[in-house]
């Protein structure tokens, strides 16, 4: 039998190789931590090298397994988007540490672009915002500041990718691709584009000969070296990782949306065949290429989610585990009117308000560990309702929400969440939504389903229910008091 899929679960904090079954049941997994790197304040990078040594490690654990590489049908690829390799094409090695998503040190060269005039073009044709969270001006920024990265410029050898782009090339030892879903979180690719914009290439200095073809996300997409594990393997499914929890959590319809909860929060609402454009903040992003189609999704993202508890946790000591925030939760009827607003990194969309900083309004002698718990989880359906509001501001309100991530364990944040937006929140029982997602594209790829959809119905778990429950005066109080700490943040 050679029927499972081997993921490869690239992540900021450590790398996976995850094994499912036909019917996306998880089979086994190995897990690696990876190093940060903070030379700097505001930056962060990764080793590209102990990247790829790591993601090898780990499959070559779980391939026998499976009862081997024969045994393996096809391999899939999610990532951390964003995050830029450089590489040189002749050796295959890295020529600088990756420069990380979350690294702000191009935020002078982002302000300069959007004082020049250049973010509304920039939006309209890529869907982003200039911000450095994006990968175009971290690649600019390394040709402009590591020699070796500028001299393989000019020898015609450099290799510029995102984290699966770089890992597909030593995979496959030299296919240079990107999919599309981390195509379009670069700046450099048009949203309707089929390849990397001369344009956009010129705008932030990016020469356009090093960068990756753009490729489908699913089908037959490349083959693994025979000599890495002793057949040639096809890679069939990848995707950015918001994408492929989308896809995991089975929103291949218009208007279906899911919400990530773990160091961060993401939210996707996919939106069809059209090209989206937000004019409240969103970002529009590639969410499937297939056969050269695209369906395209809106996306908010919210900088502190599980962070927040891990705050409470490791600085305040108010729990001594996240879990534990739930039975504080419940303990009492109401926080007493103390809410917080976690902006303690800045606020991401819909505000976009780097400077921001985090409140906590309402204490009083009453206010003890069991509040302040509370009031963290409450956070997090109140974020989520602003950007359901941005959503339905463009267009896009919401039916249900379907929720995943580490913090989506927690029931008592499922139902506050079905209550603050008056909508039923779905968790699926399997949560490694975006793993999950790529087994999907990658068994769709290589013909094991008919199409993703047949692959999705085929492979996602049960689904819990938590439908809104709670009185609307209740609810608009507690709306009302979260403008008005914002408001002071
Ligand atoms: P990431 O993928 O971003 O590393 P995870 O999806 O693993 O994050 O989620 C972990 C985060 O969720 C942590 O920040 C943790 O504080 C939080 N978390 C985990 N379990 C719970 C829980 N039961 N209640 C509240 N927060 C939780």
């Amino acid at each position: 039998m050679s029927d499972f899929i081997l993921v490869l679960d690239e992540g900021t904090t450590s790398t996976r190789a995850m094994l499912f079954a036909a019917d996306g049941k998880l089979q086994a997994s190995a897990q690696q931590e990876l190093d940060q790197h903070y030379p700097k304040s505001g930056w962060v990078e990764h080793d590209a090298a102990e990247i790829w040594d790591k993601t090898l490690a780990c499959a070559l654990e779980v391939i026998p397994q499976a009862g081997g590489a024969a045994c393996i049908s096809a391999i899939g690829i999610t990532n951390q988007r964003e995050t830029v390799v450089a590489w040189d094409k002749s050796t295959g090695e890295p020529l600088t540490r990756a420069i990380v998503w979350q690294d702000r040190r191009t935020a002078d060269m982002c302000a300069q672009l959007r004082a020049a005039g250049h973010e509304e073009d920039v939006q309209r044709r890529t869907g982003l915002l200039l911000d450095p969270y994006f990968s175009g001006t971290k690649m600019r920024w390394m040709i402009d500041n590591v020699p070796e990265v500028k001299a393989a410029a000019q020898a015609g050898t450099l290799a510029f990718g995102t984290i699966e782009s770089w890992l597909i090339f030593k995979l496959t030892g030299g296919s240079h691709i990107s999919d599309a879903s981390n195509a379009s979180r670069t700046l450099l690719l048009e949203l309707a584009g089929r390849g990397f914009d001369q344009g956009l290439c010129d705008l932030f200095g990016v020469p356009h000969a090093a960068l990756p073809e753009v490729v489908d996300m699913s089908g037959q997409l490349g083959e693994t070296d025979p000599e890495l594990f002793g057949r040639a393997i096809p890679i069939s499914g990848i995707a950015g990782d918001q994408q492929s929890a989308t896809i995991g959590q089975a929103c291949l319809s218009p208007g279906e949306t899911k919400a990530t909860y773990g160091t961060g929060a993401f939210v996707l609402t996919n939106q069809g065949y059209g090209i989206p454009l937000s004019t409240n903040r969103l970002l529009s992003t590639v969410l499937t290429q297939i056969d050269g189609g695209r369906t395209y999704a809106i996306e908010g993202s919210v900088f502190v989610a599980g962070s927040l508890v891990q705050w409470l946790r490791d600085s305040l000591g108010i729990v001594q585990k996240a879990s534990e925030t739930e039975g504080l939760a419940r303990s009492i009827a109401d926080t007493g009117g103390v809410t917080i607003v976690p902006a303690l990194s800045g606020l991401g969309a819909p505000h976009w308000r780097a400077d921001a900083r985090g409140v906590i309004s309402g204490l009083s002698f009453a206010t003890g560990k069991a509040e302040l718990a509370r009031a963290a989880l409450e956070a997090m359906a109140h974020q989520t309702y602003d950007l359901a509001e941005a959503f339905a501001a463009d267009g896009t309100a919401w039916e249900t929400l379907r929720i995943d991530g580490g913090m989506a364990a927690n029931d008592w944040m499922a139902q506050d969440l079905a209550n603050i937006l008056q909508v039923p929140v779905e968790r699926p029982s399997f949560v490694e939504t975006t793993a999950l997602g790529a087994a999907m594209l990658a068994a769709a790829g290589v013909g094991q389903y008919a199409s993703l959809e047949v692959a999705a119905e085929a492979m996602r778990g049960e689904l819990q229910t938590f439908e809104p429950d709670l009185e609307d005066n209740v609810r608009e109080e507690r709306l009302a008091r979260w403008r008005q700490a914002l408001a002071a943040a």
